[in-house]
């Protein structure tokens, strides 16, 4: 692996000029302190929420720019902004980037418009004015057109989608010249948006892909608030439901990290966190290798570490319940998006036929093998509160997760979290003693 790597020079022009090692700046973006209060405040209400999450991605990322021999210097306003009640950004970000960096790399995972502001705003304060790569995990090619129209005097690069891969593909040996080249990037070129093709990390890339660096990030700190780890062991959704971005943003066929892979993952993170985590596993299709599927079971059971997933209703069979529940999975996560039998107009033009009836079954067969089963809703697919409430009380579910549509995918208006229509839902719930989380998008979950 080449230790010495090539970069642009971007301290006075664009040209390639220096060979040296890449020094990097790395600023994980977080959210705005207004949102990080209205958070807190609905975890002051017994709601868990998936936010602030570890930043795994990242941490994906890092770990590639380490073994492409770049220097790494990382400001973490993600945790920072939770911990740190007082704490002033620009004051931060300037005293961050008053060192010399080759490259700046932002990372975002919130792509609402005020968001988009908040880092214009940044920009606009620091004096470095190019080198700088904005990078959107999970973001559609079609969103991160839309930042950077909005971002374009202040960013070379953006990159969306399977973000490893365009950093994967420089074969480390990184420079802004080879990143343009690759695919999930775009730049603008005489005023015009350049843009790659859309690319997905092969088996054979995702199995070269190193270790996420753990340490580079707070993990420990992040793990006090949130001890969810967002994990990805596998990607690709055969399914194209219309309002998901999966498809589109991790391809449709399976792909698998090394089972041998996923021992030493699981093994460091128990070194760094004694095992006091609980892995949420991002993967879209869990079951599509069922060998595969029973392989991590096994790993899992003798970490002895904890995990969740989430799972269309129609998946989970009682071949699939069984290897779960043998290998200490915590919690499912049954998608019920919308519901055919409330909606079946709906549903059809989604490409998502999800039965009440199958629905039933699935919280039946994971109340017999003894795991818990949340119900995933998307509030606005249903025709009323009372439809949703109805499904609960049917499925018998004691634990909820509401999923606003917004968090798919859409360059949108920053609303409060807690919209009149969800907060009609949750006290309803909460009368019946019912569980209730939220999936906000916001962190490394967001689709
Ligand atoms: S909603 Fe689920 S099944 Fe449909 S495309 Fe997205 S991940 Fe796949």
């Amino acid at each position: 692996m080449a230790k010495q790597t090539m970069v642009t020079s971007v301290k006075s022009n664009n040209s390639m000029s220096t060979l040296k090692n890449v020094s990097v700046g790395i600023i994980n973006l977080g959210i705005r302190k207004e949102k990080i209060k209205e958070i807190k405040l609905i975890r002051q209400k017994d709601i868990e929420i998936d936010y602030p999450q570890f930043p795994l991605r990242l941490a994906s990322l890092i770990s590639i720019l380490k073994a492409s021999g770049c220097d790494i210097k990382v400001l973490d306003l993600g945790i920072r902004g939770w911990i740190e009640n007082t704490y002033d950004e620009l004051k931060d970000i300037s005293s961050f980037l008053s060192e010399e960096y080759d490259l700046i790399l932002l990372y975002q995972t919130v792509h609402t418009l005020s968001e988009i502001q908040r880092l214009s705003r940044m920009l606009n304060e620091v004096e470095k004015k190019n080198g700088i790569i904005l990078v959107c995990a999970n973001a559609t090619k079609k969103m991160a057109s839309l930042i950077l129209k909005k971002m374009k005097s202040y960013l070379d690069i953006v990159v969306y989608g399977e973000i490893e891969l365009p950093f994967l593909l420089c074969n480390f040996n990184l420079s802004l010249e080879k990143l343009k080249g690759n695919p999930n990037v775009m730049y603008i070129n005489a005023e015009q948006i350049k843009a790659s093709r859309v690319g997905y990390l092969t088996e054979g890339l995702m199995n070269k892909l190193p270790l996420p660096a753990f340490e580079e990030l707070a993990l420990k700190d992040y793990v006090k608030i949130n001890t969810h780890i967002p994990l990805n062991l596998s990607r690709g959704c055969s399914f194209n439901c219309k309002h998901c971005a999966v498809r589109e943003v991790y391809g449709k066929s399976w792909r698998g990290f090394r089972l041998e892979k996923i021992r030493i993952m699981l093994e460091r993170l128990k070194e760094l966190t004694n095992k006091n985590i609980t892995c949420s596993l991002m993967d879209q299709d869990i079951v599509f290798n069922l060998d595969w599927l029973e392989g991590v079971c096994r790993i899992f059971k003798s970490s002895g570490i904890s995990w969740d997933c989430k799972l269309r209703p129609d998946w989970l069979t009682e071949e699939v319940v069984n290897r779960l529940s043998s290998g200490n999975c915590r919690n499912v996560i049954v998608s019920a998006d919308v519901l055919y039998d409330y909606n079946p107009h709906l549903a059809q033009s989604l490409g998502k036929i999800i039965t009440l009836d199958t629905i039933k079954k699935a919280f039946l067969l994971c109340k017999e093998k003894g795991i818990k089963a949340t119900l995933a809703v998307i509030p606005e697919f249903y025709p009323t509160t009372k439809s949703i409430l109805k499904l609960v009380e049917a499925c018998e579910a004691s634990s909820v997760a509401l999923c606003p549509l917004r968090v798919f995918n859409t360059l949108s208006e920053d609303i409060n979290i807690l919209s009149s229509n969800l907060t009609e839902i949750i006290d309803k719930m909460k009368t019946k003693g019912i569980e209730i989380s939220i999936l906000s998008g916001m962190g490394e979950e967001g689709w």
